[in-house]
């Protein structure tokens, strides 16, 4: 067996390894407190499962338009006009199984072999492998702490630009830092990238998934809408992550491109879910903040008592269901050096299981804090406490 050169550039996400190191140890008879998996643990409002189900009644189980339905093209242009500002139409919306379609997507669509790319680093792994794979250059920029929480430097990003730079991804409200661009950061982004001619990916997974303020995005500026696709989901906002549902809206000639590439990777996303779509934006919002109501609680909960912990800080963000706790002085009480011993240990003798700053992106050269990930989306409130009480209580052990 000879597998083709190509998948040596082919990345993924290691976070599914440590779920399996997690139902391990949890098959061995241990509790796990899952803080590592950025799924949900909250189910799909009921009225988006009942407008699913009675389009599967009514006979939605054949193929649909490889662009969507219709009637989901047009709601997604319309919410996305609603909150950014903007001007689509259905014409700039291609229904994706998922947000995560777009990322691979957009770079086929946009770059080419030997072109550059900026990507956030740490940031979600899928962007990196994506580039790479494709044979472009994966470059990546960073955040550093800031007064309140990650902030990023533009000089430091525009540092990076090349001639042959012609793609930046960007993912305010951020997987997994929780960083969020104040708005003028980000249209000073937006010109940056105007400036240098880029096209750019606004992740906004988690645009909606806010406990405080207001998001702005990227393509609210002006000159972003034509050169800029947005990566919408509902696996977060509606608690849908299994159900597979997203879209890339952009302008119409790259949506073109990517409707065509759904012809040829799965010819069109499931159709009875579409319509579970519709209800989803149109319908009623409470399912969507009882979820936040849910999480923020949670959230509350995790940052008070990872801020209690000596050698741990913690920002407490707005938006995302992720933390990014500074741990480099409790590595450093516990004589640990290497993020794997770290996490691996933490498992073993506490049964929280987390992700660390390796599970998303190739650590950049120099770096000398450690941060791991906790994710709050899918473990409920007593857990948290009692996970994270033997944390707590595993750190003030010498
Ligand atoms: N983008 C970011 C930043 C994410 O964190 C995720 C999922 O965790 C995705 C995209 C993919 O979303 P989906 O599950 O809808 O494919």
């Amino acid at each position: 067996m000879k597998l083709a050169d190509r998948l040596s550039r082919l990345g993924t996400e290691t976070a599914f390894a440590v779920s399996g190191e997690a139902a391990d140890h949890a098959a061995a008879g241990n509790t796990v407190y899952p803080f590592h998996l950025g799924d949900m643990n909250i189910t799909t409002p009921a009225n988006i499962i009942e407008a699913t189900y009675r389009a599967m009644k009514e006979g939605k189980t054949g193929y649909c338009p490889n662009y969507g339905i219709p009637g989901l093209r047009e709601a997604l242009a319309e919410d996305i006009n609603k909150s950014h500002g903007t001007s689509y139409s259905m014409a700039n919306v291609a229904v994706q199984p998922g947000g995560k379609p777009s990322i691979g997507k957009f770079v086929l669509a946009l770059m080419n072999p030997g072109d550059e790319a900026l990507y956030p680093n740490p940031g979600y792994p899928i962007y990196e492998s994506q580039i790479q794979f494709h044979g472009g250059v994966a470059v990546p920029y960073t955040y550093h702490e800031g007064a309140e929480n990650f902030e990023l430097d533009l000089d430091a990003i525009e540092a990076l630009i090349t001639p042959k730079t012609k793609l930046l991804i960007v993912n305010d409200l951020q997987n997994p830092t929780g960083a969020e661009s104040k708005p003028e950061q980000l249209e000073a982004l937006a010109k940056l990238a105007i400036k240098h001619d880029l096209f750019v990916l606004s992740d906004e997974a988690y645009y909606d998934m806010r406990y405080a303020g207001e998001s702005t995005s990227i393509t609210s500026f002006e000159g972003m809408q034509e050169r800029s696709v947005i990566l919408y989901t509902f696996s977060k906002k509606y608690a849908m992550t299994g159900w597979r549902l997203g879209a890339s809206i952009g302008p119409k000639e790259v949506i073109d491109a990517i409707a065509k590439l759904n012809v040829n990777d799965e010819s069109c996303s499931n159709h009875f879910i579409q319509y579970g779509g519709v209800e989803a934006l149109t319908g009623d919002q409470s399912g969507h903040e009882e979820i936040l109501a849910v999480l923020k609680e949670r959230r509350d909960k995790t940052v008070e008592i990872l801020n209690s912990i000596p050698g741990v800080r913690c920002y407490c963000p707005n938006a995302t269901f992720y933390l990014f706790p500074n741990v480099t002085g409790l590595m450093q009480a516990k004589g640990l050096t290497d993020y794997e011993d770290f996490r691996k240990t933490v498992l073993q003798e506490t049964g929280v299981s987390f992700c660390t700053r390796k599970h998303f992106g190739s650590p950049i050269p120099g770096e000398k804090e450690f941060y791991i990930r906790f994710a709050y989306s899918g473990i409920d409130l007593d857990q948290i406490e009692e996970g994270l009480g033997q944390f707590k209580a595993w750190a003030e052990s010498v």
